[in-house]
């Protein structure tokens, strides 16, 4: 049986990335998507916000689950059993950094892998970065996110709205 983890900050979970969970679940077992909690990035969502819209946006996977992780990906491999870990590549930029991930996973850990699904083409530029700058300018990104995100997104921003009129 072949269990993998998806590791990722998944601020907010896009387009991009469901299209690697769509076809990851396809070729693994069990797909296990790991947000990692310690990241140095600081976060639009909060973890349980990015949590719950992953669950959401992946009910229809039967194999699917999404779980919060502190530490290492190693390690988060290691506790949950899976043996690879998935990883999406957009462009020639993603590529070195990738690598270098991918090499320093193995050399600590043998018998753990790595595997890459490049993107498809209409997400190549897509990134949860871009999709919050879009968002911002209150810009329709209904081509770049799953409508539970979009409304997610709608809701942060009438709060915002609600409290700058106090
Ligand atoms: P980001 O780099 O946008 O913060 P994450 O840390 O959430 O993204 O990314 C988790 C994984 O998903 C990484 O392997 C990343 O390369 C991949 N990924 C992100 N966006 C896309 C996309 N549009 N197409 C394919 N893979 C993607």
């Amino acid at each position: 049986m072949v269990r993998a983890v998806y590791p990722g900050n998944f601020d907010p979970v896009t387009l991009g990335h469901l299209d690697i969970i769509q076809r990851a679940a396809r070729v693994v077992d069990e797909l296990i998507i790991g947000i990692a909690a310690n990241s140095s990035k600081t976060s639009f969502f909060t973890l349980e916000e990015r949590e719950e819209l992953l669950k959401i946006v992946t009910e229809n996977f039967s194999n699917v689950t999404v779980k919060v992780f502190e530490g290492i990906t190693v390690e988060f491999a290691r506790e949950n059993n899976a043996h690879l870990i998935i990883r999406g590549l957009r462009a020639v930029t993603d590529f070195e950094s990738e690598m270098q991930i991918a090499q320093t996973n193995h050399t600590i850990d043998s018998e753990l892998d790595t595997m890459f699904f490049t993107t498809s083409l209409n997400y190549a530029f897509l990134s949860s970065t871009i999709v919050k700058e879009v968002a911002f300018y209150g810009a329709d990104i209904s081509k770049f996110v799953p409508p539970a995100v979009m409304r997610a997104f709608q809701q942060k921003v009438e709060l915002r709205e609600r409290i700058s009129a106090l």
